[in-house]
C-alpha cells in the first residue's frame, strides 16, 4: 500500500491511539486521530482525587499484556502503581471464609485443583489456538493470528474443536468435564462486567482469561499504573506524530473512491478510515455510545451484521466514606457475581491501601440474557434503570458497613461512569460465522474495523487487534 495515503482513526482510546503508533511504525505518518471527548483513553479514564488518581475505568493488566507493552515502551511509561489486594466479604459485610485456606473444605479443593489441571491441558490440546487474538477462523474450525508470546509469531492451523467456543462458556465447562473451574473464572469475568457465564459465549472469556492470564490472577501477580491506566495513552498521544485531535465531532462519514468525513462542520478527504468506536446500530441506551449509523453511510451488509451486537451495562460509582469505615483492603462480593443478584455491587475498590479520604469505587451489572430468551426477546426487554440499581447499591453499601460520607444531608459521590462496555455477539450469531463475515468486509469501501468488538473488551486485546490489522492490510 502507498505509504503517504490519507488514514482516518475514530476513537482515542486504547485502540485508535495504538492504531496510530502501529501504523507510524510501518511508515504511515499521514493519518489523523478524531477523538469526541475533550480526553484520550476512552474506558481507561483515571480522574484525580485530592492530587491522586484514581480509576473510574480500566485498573489492571497482566504480565502477558504485550501489547500493552508495546504503547508503554512507545510512551516512555511503565506499570509502576500499587500492588493489588484480594479481600471477600459476603454481602453482610462479614468476612466471606470460602477461600480461606486453612478453613477450605478439602475434597472439595482438590476437586476443583484437578478440574483447573485438567481444563489447562485441554486448552492446550483440544482447543489448540483458542487463545490468539481476534476469532478468524474460529466459528469454521481454524486459527489464524499471532501467537501470545513476547515475540507473537505468526500461526495458524485447522482445529474443528475450536467450534465449541460459541458455545456460552458454563455449556463448554460442563461439556468438558470440568463444570467446577467458573468458581476462578468469575471473578475476573463477571465481577469485571464481563457478563454471566450462561450467556457469555466461551470464545470471549479463554481470548481475555487464557489459562496463563487466570494464573496471573489467581496469583495476584498483576500491573497498575501510578497515574492511573489513562495516563498510558495520555503519554502514547503526546509521542504521536499527530496527537489526536479532541472535542472532534463527526456528523456524516460518507464512503465511495474517497472518504469523506463532516467533522465540526468541515468536510475532509481520506483514503482509508479505521473504525474504533462501537459498531452497534440503531439507538444505543447509553450516555456516551451513539449508533455507527447516526454518522456513518452504514451499508445493508453492515446493518444486518452490527445489528447483532450488544453489550454491557456496567456502571462505576467512585464515593468517600466515612475515615473510620474504610476497608483493609478492596474486596469481591462473590455470592452478588450471580444472575439472580443482578443490580448489586460486585467488587469495591480501592487504591491506595488503608488511606482514608479516598475514593472507593463499587461496580456493578444491569442486563442478563435469560435461559430460553431469543437475541430479539432480550433486545426488546428494559434492562434495570440506571437510577434504581445505584439505590440497590447505595443499601449494599449500608449492609456492608461502607456508606457514603454525608456531606450537607447528602451523599459524598465525587463520581458516576456509564460505560458502553464490552460490545458481543451472542452463541448463535457466533456460530453461524459472525466474525468470518466482519473479517471478510475488512478494506472493503476503504474501511477498517477495530476496538473492543473485533476481540475483546480489554485494553490488550484491543490494542493487540489494532497490530493484527495494521500488520495485515497496510
Ligand atoms: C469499569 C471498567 C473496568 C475495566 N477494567 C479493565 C482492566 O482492569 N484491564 C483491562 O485491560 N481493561 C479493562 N477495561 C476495558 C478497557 O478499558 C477497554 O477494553 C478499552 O479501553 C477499549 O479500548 P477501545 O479503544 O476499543 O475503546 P474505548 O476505550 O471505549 O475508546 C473509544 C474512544 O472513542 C471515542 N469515541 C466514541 N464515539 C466517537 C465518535 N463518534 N467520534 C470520535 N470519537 C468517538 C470515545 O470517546 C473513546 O475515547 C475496563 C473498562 C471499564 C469501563
Amino acid at each position: 500500500m502507498d505509504k503517504n495515503i490519507r488514514i482516518a482513526i475514530i476513537g482515542g482510546g486504547p485502540a485508535g491511539l495504538s492504531a496510530g503508533m502501529y501504523l507510524e511504525q510501518k511508515g504511515y505518518e499521514n493519518y489523523v486521530i478524531y477523538e469526541k471527548t475533550d480526553h484520550v483513553g476512552g474506558k481507561c479514564h483515571s480522574p484525580s482525587w485530592q492530587g491522586k488518581r484514581y480509576e473510574m475505568g480500566a485498573i489492571m493488566g497482566v504480565p502477558s499484556y504485550y501489547a500493552v507493552h508495546d504503547v508503554e515502551l512507545f510512551a516512555g511509561v511503565t506499570h509502576d502503581g500499587p500492588k493489588l489486594h484480594r479481600t471477600y466479604r459476603l454481602p453482610n459485610g462479614k468476612v466471606d471464609h470460602r477461600f480461606d485456606k486453612k478453613l477450605w473444605n478439602i475434597p472439595h479443593l482438590l476437586k476443583l485443583k484437578k478440574q483447573i489441571k485438567k481444563f489447562g491441558e485441554i486448552l492446550e490440546t483440544k482447543y489448540k489456538g483458542y487463545d490468539i487474538c481476534g476469532h478468524r477462523g474460529v466459528s469454521e474450525g481454524r486459527y489464524e493470528g499471532f501467537a501470545v508470546t513476547p515475540g507473537r509469531e505468526p500461526v495458524s492451523g485447522v482445529n474443528p474443536n475450536l467450534k465449541d467456543l460459541a458455545l456460552p462458556f458454563k455449556k463448554f465447562v460442563e461439556l468438558n468435564g470440568v463444570p467446577l473451574v467458573q468458581e476462578i473464572w468469575v471473578q475476573p469475568f463477571t465481577s469485571f462486567g464481563y457478563g454471566y457465564f450462561d450467556e457469555i459465549p466461551a470464545a470471549y472469556v479463554l481470548k481475555y482469561l487464557d489459562f496463563q492470564t487466570m494464573m496471573n490472577f489467581v496469583n495476584v501477580n498483576l500491573w497498575t499504573w501510578k497515574e492511573g491506566t489513562q495516563s498510558i495513552y495520555e503519554a502514547c498521544n503526546a509521542k504521536l506524530k499527530h496527537p489526536a485531535i479532541l472535542n472532534a465531532a463527526i456528523s456524516k462519514i460518507v464512503r465511495g473512491k474517497k472518504v469523506e468525513i463532516t467533522v465540526n462542520g468541515k468536510k475532509e478527504e481520506f483514503d482509508k478510515v479505521i473504525i474504533t468506536t462501537p459498531l452497534q446500530v440503531g439507538t444505543i441506551n447509553n450516555p456516551v455510545a451513539q449508533g455507527l449509523d447516526s454518522y456513518l453511510d452504514v451499508n445493508e451488509e453492515e446493518r444486518e451484521l452490527f445489528s447483532k451486537i450488544d453489550y454491557e451495562r456496567y456502571d462505576t460509582m467512585a464515593y468517600i466514606t466515612n475515615p473510620e469505615a474504610y476497608p483493609e483492603a478492596s474486596f469481591y462480593v462473590v455470592d452478588n457475581m450471580t444472575p439472580e443478584t443482578l443490580g448489586h455491587g460486585m467488587v469495591f475498590y480501592m487504591r491506595w491501601g488503608n488511606e482514608p479520604e479516598q475514593p472507593l469505587v463499587s461496580y456493578v451489572l444491569r442486563k442478563h440474557k435469560d435461559a430460553g430468551e431469543s437475541v430479539e426477546q432480550y433486545k426488546a426487554r428494559p434492562e434495570l434503570g440506571y437510577e434504581e440499581t445505584k439505590q440497590i447499591v447505595l443499601a449494599d453499601l449500608q449492609k456492608l458497613g461502607i456508606p457514603p460520607k454525608k456531606e450537607a444531608g447528602k451523599d459524598k459521590i465525587i463520581y458516576e461512569f456509564q460505560a458502553y462496555y464490552f460490545p458481543h455477539v451472542f452463541s448463535e450469531d457466533y456460530a453461524n460465522g459472525w466474525y468470518e463475515k466482519v473479517e471478510a468486509m475488512q478494506g472493503k469501501n476503504n474501511t477498517y474495523y477495530a476496538g473492543e468488538i473485533m476481540s475483546f473488551g480489554d485494553m490488550d486485546e484491543t490494542i493487540e487487534y489494532s497490530r493484527d490489522l495494521i500488520n495485515r492490510f497496510f
